[in-house]
């Protein structure tokens, strides 16, 4: 009998060990899930919150009643992992010997790294949307805001979902205008990129889209403190940025059991894996996905559910003692919501930017354009998450590598230019 166990029961735990429970028949493998609490957070929608489109409790599900009868859920702190022994330590003293780990312990927020960030100010004027507690407190800022200047900062990359912060300022844009004072609210991103995004096409496109709007874009803004007094932000190189409420992402970390597990992972707590087949570095019964896993691809949603689907595969071969699927190729799709009931979508993986056309061909939702239906996709994507993605199921059409099907490619460096 295999012993699986699963770190994390957010969107990378609870898909891989519905997809494993499917694979393995009761008598084959036990299969223990471990989160330290019972709330799965439909992270996407914490987007919506701060406007009053939704509400905590409509994004909040009990997370052992994602899994599937026969996977053992434990609700409980990891401590460390001894790689040696091959068991996990809780922080309740008990163990899991396991013969498969698979570490899905997303990232951690860490505002406390940043000097003044949790200080005076902090939940007043400073806020964070990632989190069910900022984004409902932020909800209620928001409404009693009347006008003055509104900064939206990305502390530091790496952080999950790099284009919810511009998303926020589409939204922002969209509530104050209507309300009818967006005259009066001067909107900045601020940020530690070279542009609006990681990815140059999209960054173009997205830049273009704060501009059209008035939204000043600030970058390579490393920030040093947050002074929620004075109000305002500073950066290593004596930059300031004034304003009157502050929506900030703090410092993502890897879990912080990571860095008591000697051998696991790198310096910020995330586990190097093989960007292709997703076994860790550490060693080969172990595997990571998602937020945890220290890949060249951004940390969302869409990507750990790609990952889950090869990374599967692979404990199936590792314990048959087959070659690894190597086919894991970066696939990333993210919906970006622009206000005004549009959205764009975006397509890429670790060799191809986000291109124009069409997903996931020649017929179907629009690439790197603003469109209703996009929108309507973005929607969409919240029941296909309880319903399809975390129960383990395949969605027609989408697979987990990237379909280059309905996408325009550059035919010349020029041509590249002017995407
Ligand atoms: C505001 C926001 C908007 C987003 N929008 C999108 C989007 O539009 N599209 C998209 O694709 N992605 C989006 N994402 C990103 C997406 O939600 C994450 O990338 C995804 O949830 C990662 O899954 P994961 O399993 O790696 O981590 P998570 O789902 O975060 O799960 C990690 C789990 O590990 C548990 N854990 C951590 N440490 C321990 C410990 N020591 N002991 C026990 N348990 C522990 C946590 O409780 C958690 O349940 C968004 C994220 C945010 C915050």
């Amino acid at each position: 009998m295999h012993r699986i166990v699963v770190l994390g029961g957010g969107t990378g735990g609870t898909l891989t060990a519905n997809r494993l429970r499917k694979a393995y028949g009761l008598g084959e493998a036990t299969i223990t899930v471990v989160d330290q609490n019972d709330r799965h957070v439909y992270q996407p929608g914490l987007l919506f919150v701060p406007f009053g489109l939704t509400h905590p409790e409509d994004i909040i599900r009990p997370r052992g009643r994602q899994l599937h009868p026969g996977i053992d859920y434990r609700t409980a702190v990891v401590d460390h992992v001894d790689l040696e022994t091959q068991t996990v330590h809780l922080a309740d003293t008990s163990e899991l010997a396991y013969d498969v780990l698979v570490v899905a312990t997303g990232a951690v927020l860490a505002p406390e790294e940043t000097e003044g960030l949790t200080g005076p100010g902090w939940m007043e004027k400073v806020f964070t949307f990632y989190t069910p507690e900022g984004a409902a407190a932020l909800e209620g800022a928001l409404a009693m805001f009347e006008g003055g200047r509104l900064v939206v900062n990305v502390v530091e990359m790496p952080i999950k979902c790099p284009v919810a912060p511009p998303e926020f300022c589409f939204l922002a844009d969209w509530y104050f205008r209507e309300r009818g004072i967006r005259n009066r609210v001067e909107l900045t991103y601020v940020t530690s990129l070279d542009g609006a995004f990681t990815k140059p096409v999209a960054s173009k496109a997205l830049g273009g889209m704060l501009a059209e709007r008035g939204i000043e874009l600030v970058t390579e803004f490393n920030t040093g403190s947050v002074d929620g007094k004075a109000g305002k932000l500073v950066s290593w190189d004596d930059r300031e940025v004034p304003f009157d409420l502050a929506v900030v992402i703090p410092v993502h970390n890897g879990a912080p059991y990571v860095a008591n597990s000697p051998g696991l992972g790198d310096e910020l707590g995330f586990v190097p894996a093989d960007e292709h087949t997703l076994q860790s570095k550490a060693r080969p019964n172990v595997f990571a996905l998602g937020d945890a896993a220290a890949l060249p691809i951004s940390k969302a949603g869409s990507v750990t559910h790609f990952e889950g689907e090869v990374l599967v595969e692979n404990i199936g071969r590792f314990l048959a003692g087959e070659p690894l699927d190597a086919s894991y190729d970066g696939h990333a799709n993210c919906f970006i919501e622009t206000g005004f009931s549009k959205a764009m979508l975006i397509d890429f993986n670790y060799e191809t930017e986000p291109l124009p056309g069409h997903f996931p061909g020649q017929v179907g939702l629009p690439l790197l354009k603003e469109s209703h239906l996009n929108h309507l996709g973005k929607l969409m994507f919240q029941w296909l998450y309880w319903h399809s993605l975390l129960p383990g199921r395949d969605v027609p059409g989408i697979t987990s590598s990237m379909p280059s099907h309905g996408k325009h490619h550059p035919k010349t460096p020029k041509e590249a230019t002017r995407l």
